[in-house]
């Protein structure tokens, strides 16, 4: 075996200059060029009798040159081939264009094999600039060709030789799995599964090189997060919260009725306080369905147990408005709330801390602030962290250990579908609230073309002149040599042109993550005042402010954001009495946005676009995984995988379970895999 880590240019057929094209696709090793999977397979494998063949139907064909070439130049360079061919069943035309050669390749009287498309007009079979082999050989027909990803200055042909070179070179492939794994899962070697992945012999082979490649990557994913999370809480005894205090008397003083979902919600979060393990349980929800205050609820048992609450919000604005929101609930109980935010004052912040570490405060609700090391706890025994995935891993543990292995109640509305919330979650407990209250308003969506833009002003202007605010969202301009970027708009520019122009008559503002986070705070604090009419931004306002004030949300090149993302977005509308709209703005439009447009205007349950989205456009891109610092997966499909994700999840329990730090003999292959791919570099979120 060849070592894998040489650089590609040692590759047969691999100039500087090829090599320059090849790292654009993120080749640069050998190993890179023998991972860089196919992303579709043409059959070139089933002859077809001629007579059998449909119009518009890519086929190969055996058959007879009944002629030799015709060849016809049309002027200097141009010209025309063209071939009668036949077999047992009927006869055809090939025609070739601009490839004068191949009549001195083709001989009348022998026989070849053709692979191109059928074209059947009148009666009249044509073959359209097919590839072709003389019979013996199968070089371009007669079997399974892949398609890879390509960029424009790489041929197809081109990189298939080039990875065809790069098997060669490479030899036989070591195992990289333990064999006990193989066997009991029946998965086919490393080294035939490269090869076959690449050129399969047949279907059947391809399937059997996919699961296996599919069932590595997993593993090892799977492998890489349980074992951070076992290394993480290997602490064991937490707090058992006594049954005595009840939930309900907080449930039936309430001014509205809990959903059955908020209601099963709660009952597993009881459950959980009253086991001796640490509760670590994330709580999914989509926006407005109800989340904080069941983790009011859960506080006020902790509290009313003896313990203290820590309440972690990503942003200053979050945290004020989640500390008014438990002052008012859990207040009358005489439950004392206190805020720890950036930008208190030194005093303020030292009386704080003060109280707090005397537990004299029992729920301390704050940003990163409540991070800090000056942040002493009495006796922290439930952690709440809303909107995880502002949160990494290292934050998280750090403020769990402020407390005595205190109940950890992670939530989030992103709405991740099951399957990929295996991957993300491992051996986190699930809880979701898959309803709305009853109250909650359907926010109106459309899509629209840029040509409808006047009309839209014209509707922002009634909305605001009627007292509403307006969002306006714009996706992130990065920097690119990308033709099409300049007609993205940057909220900057909009905001100026809003400023300026549109809505010179009206209050416009920008917000956008360059801004320091006081300013942001600042502007939000605004908006939230009703000091704004318009508020362009990027997507930083993502995240759960309640603006019940704000009725028409506005997004700019709507195409370029995830579905998961867009109904985040929508989601910051229809909390207030006003009818809602949310807008999509589309630049473009193919099938596929059209798709996912229609998805968004005809349904608002988050759960069912994040499938959809899944779906549409496969896990490699899917909203979140790049945040939740999850490598992207080179073959998996989340999707279309979740029956092998599901083997993997219960074999990766077991092992973990067996062997956290992988060190018994019989996995150390694995140890090296996860090594090597899953980088604890990756931040991750649980
Ligand atoms: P989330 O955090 O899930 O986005 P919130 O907890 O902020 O949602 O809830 C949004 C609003 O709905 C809050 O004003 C809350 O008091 C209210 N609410 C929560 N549960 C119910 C319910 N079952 N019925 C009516 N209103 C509710
Ligand atoms: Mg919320």
């Amino acid at each position: 075996m060849t070592n894998l880590k040489n650089e590609v240019q040692y590759v047969k057929g691999v100039g500087p200059a090829r090599a320059k094209s090849l790292n654009k696709l993120g080749i640069f090793t050998l190993e890179d060029l023998i991972t860089y999977y196919p992303r579709d397979y043409e059959d070139r494998s089933l002859i077809k009798p001629i007579a059998n063949v449909q119009d518009g139907e890519k086929c190969s064909i055996e058959a007879v040159a009944v002629s030799s070439v015709n060849l016809r130049m049309l002027g200097r360079y141009k010209s025309i081939e063209k071939l009668m061919v036949r077999d047992e069943s009927d006869t055809c035309m090939i025609t070739w264009f601009n490839q004068p050669y191949i009549k001195t390749q083709i001989k009348r009287g022998e026989k070849y094999r053709f692979f191109g498309k059928m074209t059947v007009k009148g009666g009249i079979k044509e073959l359209n600039s097919p590839v072709f082999d003389v019979i013996e050989k199968n070089n371009n027909t007669g079997k399974i060709i892949p398609v890879y990803p390509l960029i424009y200055e790489i041929k197809a042909n081109a990189i298939r030789k080039v990875i065809q070179n790069g098997l060669t070179l490479a030899g036989q492939l070591d195992e990289i799995m333990p064999k006990y794994i193989l066997d009991k899962y029946k998965l086919i070697g490393y080294d035939e599964a490269i090869k076959q992945i690449h050129f399969p012999n047949d279907f059947e082979s391809f399937r059997k090189a996919r699961r296996r490649l599919v069932f590595d990557e997993l593993l090892t994913m799977q492998l890489g997060l349980l074992k951070l999370r076992g290394e993480n809480d290997k602490q064991i005894k937490g707090i058992k919260y006594s049954s005595n205090v009840n939930m309900s008397d907080v449930i039936n003083d309430l001014p509205f009725k809990l959903t059955r979902a908020q209601l099963n919600v709660l009952e597993d979060i009881n459950a959980d306080m009253e086991k001796e393990k640490p509760m670590n349980r994330l709580l999914q929800g989509d926006v407005g369905s109800g989340k904080t205050i069941v983790a009011m609820i859960a506080a006020y048992k902790a509290v009313k147990s003896g313990y203290q609450v820590a309440v972690l919000a990503p942003t200053m604005i979050l945290a004020k408005q989640h500390l008014a929101n438990f002052e008012k609930i859990l207040g009358q109980y005489g439950i004392k709330c206190e805020g720890l935010v950036g930008g208190m004052t030194a005093k303020q912040k030292r009386l704080a801390l003060e109280r707090i570490e005397k537990g004299e405060v029992d729920i301390v609700i704050g940003t990163h602030a409540l991070l800090e090391e000056n942040v002493v706890f009495n006796k922290l025994g439930f952690v709440v962290t809303d909107e995880q995935h502002r949160f990494g891993v290292k934050q998280r543990s750090s403020i769990v250990a402020k407390g005595e292995n205190p109940d950890v109640l992670v939530m989030t509305a992103t709405p991740i579908p099951r399957t990929l919330a295996l991957i993300l979650y491992g051996d986190l407990d699930i809880s979701i609230i898959d309803e709305l209250p009853p109250n909650r308003k359907h926010v109106d969506t459309f899509a629209v073309s840029r040509k409808l833009e006047t009309r839209i002003n014209e509707f922002v202007k009634k909305e605001i002149d009627q007292g509403r605010q307006c969002y306006v969202v714009c996706p992130l301009v990065e920097e690119s040599d990308d033709p099409e970027a300049p007609k993205l708009k940057s909220a900057v520019e909009l905001a100026e042109k809003y400023k300026n122009e549109i809505f010179k008559d009206y209050k416009v503002e920008v917000l956008h993550g360059k801004m320091k986070s006081k300013e942001k705070d600042e502007i939000m604090e605004k908006f939230k005042n009703g000091e704004i009419d318009i508020l362009v931004s990027t997507t930083v306002i993502e995240v759960g402010v309640d603006v019940p004030n704000a009725s028409l949300m506005i997004i700019e090149n709507a195409e370029r954001f995830g579905l998961a993302q867009l109904h985040q977005l929508r989601g910051r509308v229809g909390r207030g009495e006003y009818k809602s709209y949310c807008i999509l703005k589309c630049n473009g439009g193919n099938d596929l946005i059209r798709e996912r447009m229609e998805i968004m205007t005809k349904t608002d349950n988050g759960f069912v676009i994040a499938e959809k989205d899944l779906e549409l456009r496969g896990s490699g891109d899917f909203f979140g995984t790049k945040q939740h610092g999850i490598p992207e997966f080179k073959i998996a499909n989340l999707f279309q995988d979740m029956e092998i994700l599901k083997e993997v999840q219960a074999l990766a329990v077991q092992i973990i379970d067996d062997d956290l730090y992988l060190q018994k003999e019989q996995n150390k292959l694995l140890n090296k895999l996860v090594e090597k791919n899953f980088s604890s570099k990756a931040e991750l979120t649980i």
